[in-house]
């Protein structure tokens, strides 16, 4: 599978509410492998979701090694579908980046334990709790697919600074 582009904020396919998956097929699969190639091009991300690369569908992968947060990781870069939270708790108050937004960071609170019902890639309904930062990163990664990012958080002095950043580098990327 190759790389897709990932879309810059403020393109506003990143604004977008995604679309629910209403059945988990080959189509589905290989999105994910689509999703997987682009956040390991990428490099050092723990996760990405389907409208960074201009498809709405409610679809995201997050890849934290168990070692990197108490024992509490995901199964190699995992495929998450139709998330919701049936548990919310906590605060956990991080700062956040996103391939959306190279090279800048933002603080955020997120809740610090979450329990996240979805479909797995074969199509079968999981449930899994989620502490510290992959709670953050599943938070994160759920809110791309309802248009949401980290820098809508920030204050409006924080967002323009960013915004003319970002329309930069589209710039200079042609
Ligand atoms: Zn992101």
């Amino acid at each position: 599978m190759t790389a897709k582009e990932v879309l810059i904020w403020p393109d506003p396919n990143l604004s977008k509410t995604s679309m629910p998956i209403e059945e988990v097929d080959e189509s589905i699969r290989a999105l994910a492998s689509e999703l997987i190639a682009t956040m390991e091009y990428e490099g050092n991300s723990a996760g990405i979701a389907a409208p960074q690369i201009g498809i709405h569908k409610r679809i995201f992968i997050a890849h934290i090694p168990p070692s990197d947060n108490n024992g509490n990781g995901t199964n190699g870069p995992e495929a998450f579908i139709n998330p919701e939270f049936i548990l919310k708790e906590g605060d956990l108050h991080w700062e956040e980046g996103c391939l959306s937004i190279p090279g800048e960071r933002g603080w955020v609170t997120r809740s610090s334990r979450v329990i996240m019902r979805y479909l797995d890639l074969n199509g079968e309904q999981q449930e899994k709790e989620a502490f510290d930062y992959l709670a953050g990163c599943f938070q994160h990664e759920a809110d791309h697919l309802d248009g949401k990012l980290w820098i809508d958080y920030q204050s409006p002095l924080k967002r323009n600074l960013v915004r003319k950043k970002m329309l930069k580098l589209k710039k200079q990327n042609g």
